[in-house]
């Protein structure tokens, strides 16, 4: 049964590849003023654990992902197609469903940007949600809402602190959501080295390292301040070596382990520091994930606190013993949960393996894990596609017992 629509919308299309890219093209953080904006901070504010927890009666949930307003002149054509791959009694949810769907639209066009909209008319439930990065377009029913595209946004939009210093000044702010929120400024204007010789050198660069070290705290105290605001994943630090030096010093264990730093010169244009930043947030993020699937596979291979594959990954979230999940972000499984007893199966079967119905549906069963481990408080990660990963099965979870 196909109950995707629309050429390119299939699950098995790759969501979101090139985000990072366009991490710093909302916003000039060399320019920013004003605070998180808005639509970012909704958007980070969406309660996907909510969302899961809503469930309908047979599939009477319909997920709509537009990924520009062009997007939106094709949908009546994608709605029709799809509504014929409706089972008949399923068919009146459907229809007010894109009812709903197609008034809002009327009433509030989609002008920029992407847009996700859910909606349960049975449930009397109705939701747009504007999102700061392009997902591709996809129309799907299911009993709940299908919300793997924002879990894997907000993953992808985690706060981020940037500092850029040398010994003059330092500029401090917050990456959220691919906008940059307000700026701190510290100056430290520490003087250069200078060969006097003697006592007056010694008594020179005692006073230098002294201011030095209180310009680092200044910065440092700025990062835990934001830090208390924003709760931020990492820190990037770019600059001058000898004022990281001093700010890593400074920062506290903790803060120091979420650190990644390159020393540039920052007389460079502009746009080439950003893509620096926007590099070293890659490498980092990159690095994460591979940190993450080798603590994975060594409890795994040692017969530890650690699963590997579909069937087993599926197992432990549905026992609620998973404590991070890592899958591959191009990896869409294709499934089937029965209408009679709501099995799931990890396969794709003509009946339903628990209770023999021939009642079942098409489902993507990591958006089924996803929606799992929401509700179980676990986290998730999408991974750049690693090697031994596909070779493991492509999905991987780390077990709380
Ligand atoms: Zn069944």
């Amino acid at each position: 049964m196909i109950i995707t629509a629309g050429a390119e919308a299939g699950v098995a299309s790759p969501i979101i590849t090139a985000t990072i890219k366009t991490y710093y093209a909302p916003a000039n953080p060399w320019h920013a003023q004003s605070n998180c904006a808005t639509m970012s901070a909704m958007f980070q504010d969406i309660d996907l654990r909510q969302l899961t927890e809503l469930t309908a009666p047979d599939r009477a949930f319909l997920s709509v992902y537009l990924a520009s307003p062009q997007s939106a002149t094709s949908l009546d054509k994608r709605f029709e197609k799809m509504r014929k791959a409706v089972e008949a009694d399923e068919r009146d949810y459907f229809d007010e469903n894109v009812k709903s769907v197609q008034t809002y639209l009327e009433r509030h066009p989609l002008k920029s940007g992407s847009q996700c909209l859910l909606s349960c008319w049975a449930l009397d439930f109705f939701q747009a949600i504007p999102l700061p990065a392009a997902v591709p377009d996809l129309v799907w029913i299911d009993s709940s809402p299908y919300v793997r595209p924002l879990a894997q946004l907000q993953e992808e939009y985690e706060n981020v602190a940037v500092v850029v210093a040398d010994n003059k000044k330092a500029r401090i702010f917050c990456i959220s959501a691919a906008v940059a929120g307000d700026e701190k400024v510290v100056t430290g204007n520490i003087k250069n080295h200078v060969r006097k010789g003697g006592w007056s050198q010694q008594r020179y660069e005692r006073r230098r390292d002294k201011q030095l070290l209180h310009y680092a705290r200044e910065i440092v105290e700025a990062l835990a301040e934001l830090d208390k605001e924003e709760n931020f994943r990492r820190i990037i630090l770019v600059g001058g070596k000898e004022a990281l030096q001093a700010v890593y010093e400074d920062l506290p264990v903790a803060l120091q382990t979420k650190v990644a730093q390159k020393a540039i010169d920052l007389h460079k244009p502009k746009d080439e520091i950003n893509e620096e930043i926007q590099a070293l947030f890659t490498e980092q993020e990159r690095q994460s994930e591979r940190e993450l699937w080798d603590k994975i596979r060594s409890e795994h291979l040692r017969g530890g606190l650690g699963v590997a594959g579909l069937t087993d990954v599926l197992a432990a979230a549905e026992l609620g013993r998973i404590d991070t999940m890592i899958v591959n972000r191009t990896f869409h499984p294709e499934g089937r949960r029965c209408r009679d007893c709501e099995n799931l199966d990890a396969t794709v079967v003509e009946t339903c393996s628990a209770c023999g119905s021939s009642s079942v549906y098409e489902v993507d069963v990591v958006n089924e894990i996803v929606e799992r481990l929401k509700q179980t408080g676990a986290e998730t990660d999408f991974a750049d596609p690693i090697d031994t990963l596909t070779a493991a099965g492509e999905i991987a979870a780390l077990l709380r017992y």
